[in-house]
C-alpha cells in the first residue's frame, strides 16, 4: 500500500520539476542577451577623448560623497578615489566630473552612458553582477540600525510592527525585509530624505550600512547605532558589463593605492583610523 502511494507523489515531483525547468529556460534566454551591453567597449578611450572622467557618486552621504551646499564641493572617500582614478588615466586629478546618483538611479545611469563608473557606497552582489561588472572590494561595510538614543529598539529582534526607514534600490531595503519580516519598511529616494524622516519621527529606525549611519550620527548625536552589523556589504566600483580593460584599470589603481599607502591615508582621513 505504502509503495503504491509513493508512485503518484514521485510522478508529481517529476512533472513539477519539468515544468519549473521549462519555465526557467524560458526566462533565462531573453535576459541572457542582457541588452545595454552594446556600449561596453572602450570606456577608457572615451574618457581620454573627452579629457575627463565622469563618475557617479553620492551627494548625500557624509564620509563617502557629500555635497557642501555652501561651497558646492562634493567630498568624501568615494570622491577621493574618483580623483585618483582621473589622475591615473588623465594625469590630473581635477579632470573629473562628479554626477549625482542615488541607489536607485546608479545602474540605469551607468547603462545609459550618463556616467563612466559608479563610485557610490555600492555593495557587490550576485544580483547586481548580472547587470554590471565590479572592481575588487575597496571597503567592507555592514548593515545596521540608527535609532534615537532613548529608543527601546536594541536590534533586529525589536522591529516587529516598527516603522523602519530605508532607501529605494539599496541592499538595505531588501535585507531588512528578510531579516525583520514583521517590520513596516518605508522607502525614500535618498539618504537625506530618509534621515529627515527619521528626525521628524516618521519611523523609529533607519537602516543602511554602518558607515553611512555613522556619518549621520556625526551630524546629530541624539541618535545611535544599535544591533551591530547584521549583513556584510563589500563595496565595489561598478563598470559597464563586459568592459574588462576598465575593470583592470580600476583594480590596478586600487592595488597601487594600497601599495603606496595612499589607501590607508584616505581611510584615516575620512574614517578616522587606518584599516584594521
Ligand atoms: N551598500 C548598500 C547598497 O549598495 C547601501 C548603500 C547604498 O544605498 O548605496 O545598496
Amino acid at each position: 500500500m505504502k509503495k503504491l502511494l509513493k508512485w503518484p507523489s514521485f510522478m508529481l515531483v517529476l512533472i513539477f520539476s519539468l515544468v519549473l525547468s521549462g519555465c526557467s529556460t524560458g526566462t533565462d534566454t531573453p535576459s541572457a542577451s542582457g541588452g545595454g551591453d552594446a556600449e561596453a567597449k572602450g570606456t577608457i578611450e572615451q574618457i581620454k577623448e573627452r579629457g575627463k572622467l565622469i563618475a557617479g557618486v553620492k551627494y548625500d552621504t557624509k564620509l563617502f560623497g557629500l555635497k557642501d551646499p555652501a561651497s558646492g564641493n562634493v567630498e568624501g572617500f568615494d570622491i577621493d578615489i574618483a580623483k585618483a582614478l582621473a589622475k591615473q588615466i588623465l594625469g590630473d586629478e581635477t579632470k573629473v566630473e562628479l554626477k549625482e546618483v542615488t541607489s536607485k538611479t546608479r545602474i540605469p545611469m551607468l547603462q545609459n552612458g550618463d556616467i563612466d563608473i559608479i563610485i557610490a557606497t555600492m555593495t557587490i552582489t550576485d544580483e547586481r553582477k548580472e547587470q554590471v561588472d565590479f572592481s575588487d572590494v575597496y571597503f567592507e561595510a555592514g548593515q545596521s540600525l540608527l535609532v534615537k538614543n532613548d529608543s527601546a529598539i536594541t536590534g533586529l529582534e525589536s522591529l516587529s510592527g516598527v516603522k523602519v526607514l530605508a532607501v529605494k534600490g539599496s541592499t538595505s531595503a531588501q535585507n531588512i525585509r528578510e531579516k525583520a519580516p514583521d517590520a513596516e519598511v518605508l522607502e525614500f529616494d535618498n539618504y537625506q530624505d530618509a534621515f529627515t524622516a527619521l528626525k521628524a519621527g516618521k519611523g523609529e529606525a533607519l537602516t543602511t550600512d554602518n558607515i553611512i549611519l555613522i556619518g549621520m550620527q556625526q551630524t546629530d548625536n541624539s541618535f545611535q547605532l544599535v544591533g551591530g552589523n547584521f549583513t556584510s556589504e563589500p563595496y565595489g566600483m561598478a563598470i559597464r558589463k563586459g568592459d574588462t580593460a576598465f575593470v583592470e584599470e580600476v583594480n590596478t589603481l586600487l592595488k597601487s593605492m594600497q601599495d603606496s599607502g595612499e589607501y590607508d591615508t584616505l581611510h584615516e582621513k575620512w574614517l578616522g583610523a587606518k584599516p584594521e
